[in-house]
């Protein structure tokens, strides 16, 4: 099954993606992953979106085309899940040819909505262990008192580049106008489900399994 979770930054596509890999054995296609691991390994491409990252705008539609072309190159029985991919209307055509190329398809997009205020509230709270990719908050899920993460025992955590409030502001802008529109089109295509991020993670994993069990 091939399922794209769409959503603005803070929406908790990540959080999610990482759910469905242990209890779905699929595979978690994040570009912005790929792209924070290139940025942090100092690789030509990495050099040269680092800046366009920390902005909070969207790098090039070829740029992260061709990164998810590579890892459609090998086949996964479980299954993808495409996180933060696609965000514009190119990046979706993209896709869809990719995916036909290889045999497959596309099953369903879920979209996550949250309110602006909210998800402002979230990002700015985030961090996530270095050692495993843990992701904390520290309202919603603080790292543990004894300050050792509970899954991998790491006690070093990071915050991203971009979440501060004026990038926030950026990605924000950038989902608006560039992914957004995305709703519309898998609507059309009747791939489209719209699942409330809001809730408590297990509420909203409840949330997405209903969706994907239907
Ligand atoms: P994310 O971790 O998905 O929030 O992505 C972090 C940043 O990486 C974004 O703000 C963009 O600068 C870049 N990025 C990630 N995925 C894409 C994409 N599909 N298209 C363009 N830029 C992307």
């Amino acid at each position: 099954m091939n399922v794209i979770l769409l959503g603005p930054p803070g929406a908790g596509k990540g959080t999610q993606a990482r759910l469905l890999v242990e209890d779905r054995g699929m595979m978690q296609l994040s570009t912005g992953d790929m792209l924070r691991e290139a940025k942090a390994s100092g690789t030509e491409m990495g050099q040269k979106v680092a800046a366009i990252m920390d902005a909070g705008q969207l790098v090039t539609d070829e740029i992260v085309i061709g990164l998810i072309e590579e890892k459609l190159e090998s086949d996964h029985e479980g299954g993808f899940i495409f996180d933060g991919f696609p965000r514009t209307l190119a990046q979706a055509d993209a896709l869809g040819s990719l995916l036909e190329k290889h045999g497959t398809k596309l099953d369903v997009v879920i979209e996550m909505r949250v309110e602006d205020a909210d998800l402002i509230a979230r990002i700015t709270a985030r961090s996530t262990c270095v050692q495993c990719g843990e992701g904390y908050n520290d309202i919603s899920k603080p790292i543990p008192a004894d300050g050792a993460c509970s899954v991998c025992g790491g006690t070093e955590f990071t915050r991203r580049a971009d979440d501060t409030s004026e990038s926030l502001r950026m990605r924000l802008l950038e989902y608006y106008k560039k992914t957004s529109p995305l709703i519309g089109y898998y609507y059309a295509t009747g791939h489209l489900r719209t699942v409330n991020g809001l809730g408590e993670i297990d509420e909203v994993k409840d949330a997405i399994a209903k969706v994907l069990d239907a």
